[in-house]
């Protein structure tokens, strides 16, 4: 007998932050939520902290220090090695702010970058249909006055995986 699919579930979870040192920590809680592959767009306006965030992810994945991680702006993808729950990680922080169509998406191979240990973490992806039917999710960045930012991260989650008592490290 067939089964229905299960339901895609979404799990938001919001934060508010008043520095770059806060949202760094934010980020290393993250890391704890983001079980691979996850494939997450970053949103917000430039300056937001969206480079600020996946310091603290790269840093609590001991993938690198906070400061080595910088924006890819122009060399588009930054590749870190790192351990999430005793087990290899990729990290792969993209900035595709810079490309003009899906044409040019394509010479990145994402598709490819999306093996099952990989965190994949895009910022500008909302720029790009392709990428936001592949997202397994997004974290968004929204200023809220002076230094303070609201960061709120939706991921969707299959039945399946959602079940019992939620994501554990
Ligand atoms: P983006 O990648 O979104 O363009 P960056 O992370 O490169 O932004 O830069 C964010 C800048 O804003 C950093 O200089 C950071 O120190 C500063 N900042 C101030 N307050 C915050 C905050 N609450 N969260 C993140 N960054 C902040
Ligand atoms: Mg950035």
């Amino acid at each position: 007998m067939s089964q229905a699919a299960p339901a895609a579930l979404v799990r938001k979870h919001e934060f508010t932050t008043t520095s770059g040192a806060e949202t760094i920590e934010v980020g290393r809680k993250l890391a704890r939520l983001l079980e691979p592959p996850q494939l997450l767009i970053l949103r917000g306006d430039l300056g937001t902290g969206k480079t600020t965030l996946v310091k603290g992810i790269a840093q609590a994945l001991d993938a690198a220090e906070a400061d080595e991680v910088t924006s890819p702006t122009f060399t588009l993808i930054h590749e870190y090695d790192g351990t999430r729950a005793g087990k290899p990680v990729k990290l792969f922080h993209l900035d595709v702010y810079r490309l003009e169509g899906e044409r040019q998406l394509e010479t990145l191979g994402l598709d490819e970058l999306l093996t099952p240990n990989a965190l994949v973490l895009v910022e500008w992806g909302e720029k790009f249909k392709s990428i936001r039917k592949k997202a397994t999710g997004e974290i968004v960045i929204a200023s809220a006055g002076g230094d303070a930012r609201k960061i709120t991260v939706t991921l969707k989650e299959t039945g399946i995986r959602d079940q019992g008592s939620g994501i554990s490290l």
